[in-house]
C-alpha cells in the first residue's frame, strides 16, 4: 500500500518473535546468578495474553529457574518482570497476592497429602483469594469436574494414580483464577499412560484461552498447542520460533543439535 515516504523503513520483528496478544507476561534484561554460575543471561521475553508458549531446551538450561523467577519463588539479580502491567515486588502482602496471579503446576505434584482431593482444591481460594468457604466448595467441584475427577473428591492424594494426582494440582491451581499458568514439566515424573490425560487437560485449557508457560519435553504437544517455542540453553533464550517454523527449520547450532537428539 501507499503509505508515503518515510525517512527510515519501520521493520517490524518477525512475526513469529513477537507475541500473540497483549503483553501479560514481561521480563526485561532478567539476570540471575546461582553463585558463579550464570544461569539467567539477558532474558527477554514476553507472552501475550492467551498466549501458549513452550519452554524448551537442555537439562540445566536454566527452564525451572525461570519459572521460578516468574512466580518469584527466585528473586532475580538484575532486570524486571512485570504481570499485567505490574512488576513483581521482592516480598511482602503485595507479593503474596500477585503469585497468586500465577498458578503454578510442577513434575512433582505438591499435594497436601493429609488432605482430600476436595479441600486441596478448596483451602487456597479460601485462604489466599478470602473466597467463602461454601463458595469456594462449588468452584472446586466444577474444577474437578472439568479435569474429569468428580469421582475422586472425597479421596486422598495418595489413593489416586499419578496422572489425577497432577489433573488435581492443576484444578487447585485453576481454582486461583491465575492469570497465567505455569507448567514446569508437569508430565515427566508420570507413567506413559498417564502422559496423554494430563496433556488433554493442559489442551482444552489452552483452548479455552489460558495464557501458558509450559516447560516440557512433549514435542508433540510443543508442535500442536504452543502458539511460541522459546529455545533455552545455557541460561540464555537462543530461538523464539512458531513451532512450525522451529521444529521444521531451527536456526542455531544448539537448537539443531538438541532437535537431533529428541524427535
Ligand atoms: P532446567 O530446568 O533447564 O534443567 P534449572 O533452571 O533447574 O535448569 O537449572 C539451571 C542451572 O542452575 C543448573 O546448572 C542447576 O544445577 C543450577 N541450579 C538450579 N537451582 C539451583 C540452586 N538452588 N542452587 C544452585 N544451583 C542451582
Ligand atoms: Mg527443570
Amino acid at each position: 500500500a501507499l503509505t508515503g515516504r518515510t525517512t527510515r523503513p519501520v521493520v517490524p520483528e518477525p512475526r513469529e518473535e513477537r507475541p500473540v496478544g497483549p503483553p501479560l507476561v514481561v521480563l526485561e534484561g532478567v539476570n540471575k546468578h546461582f553463585g558463579a554460575l550464570h544461569v539467567l543471561q539477558d532474558i527477554d521475553l514476553t507472552i501475550g495474553h492467551g498466549e501458549v508458549v513452550v519452554v524448551i531446551g537442555p537439562s540445566g538450561s536454566g527452564k525451572s529457574t525461570l519459572c521460578r523467577a516468574i512466580n518469584r519463588l527466585e528473586a532475580i539479580d538484575t532486570g524486571s518482570i512485570s504481570i499485567d502491567g505490574k512488576p513483581l515486588p521482592a516480598e511482602g502482602r503485595e507479593l503474596a497476592r500477585l503469585r497468586a496471579d500465577v498458578g503454578m503446576v510442577f513434575q512433582s505434584f505438591n499435594l497436601f497429602a493429609h488432605m482430600t482431593v476436595l479441600d486441596n482444591v478448596t483451602i487456597g481460594q479460601v485462604k489466599v483469594r478470602r473466597t467463602p468457604k461454601a463458595a469456594a466448595v462449588d468452584k472446586a467441584r466444577e474444577l474437578l469436574d472439568r479435569v474429569g475427577l468428580s469421582s475422586q473428591a472425597a479421596k486422598f492424594p495418595a489413593q489416586l494414580s499419578g496422572g489425577q494426582q497432577q489433573r488435581v494440582a492443576i484444578a487447585r491451581a485453576l481454582a486461583m483464577d491465575p492469570k497465567v499458568m505455569l507448567f514446569d514439566e508437569p508430565t515427566s515424573a508420570l507413567d506413559p499412560e498417564m502422559i496423554n490425560e494430563v496433556l488433554e487437560v493442559m489442551r482444552q485449557l489452552a483452548d479455552d484461552g489460558m495464557t501458558m508457560i509450559v516447560v516440557t519435553h512433549e514435542m508433540g504437544f510443543a508442535r500442536s498447542a504452543a502458539n511460541r517455542v522459546v529455545f533455552m540453553a545455557d541460561g540464555r533464550v537462543v530461538e523464539v520460533a512458531t513451532p512450525d517454523r522451529f521444529f521444521s527449520n531451527p536456526r542455531t547450532d544448539r537448537a539443531k543439535d538438541f532437535l537431533s537428539k529428541v524427535l
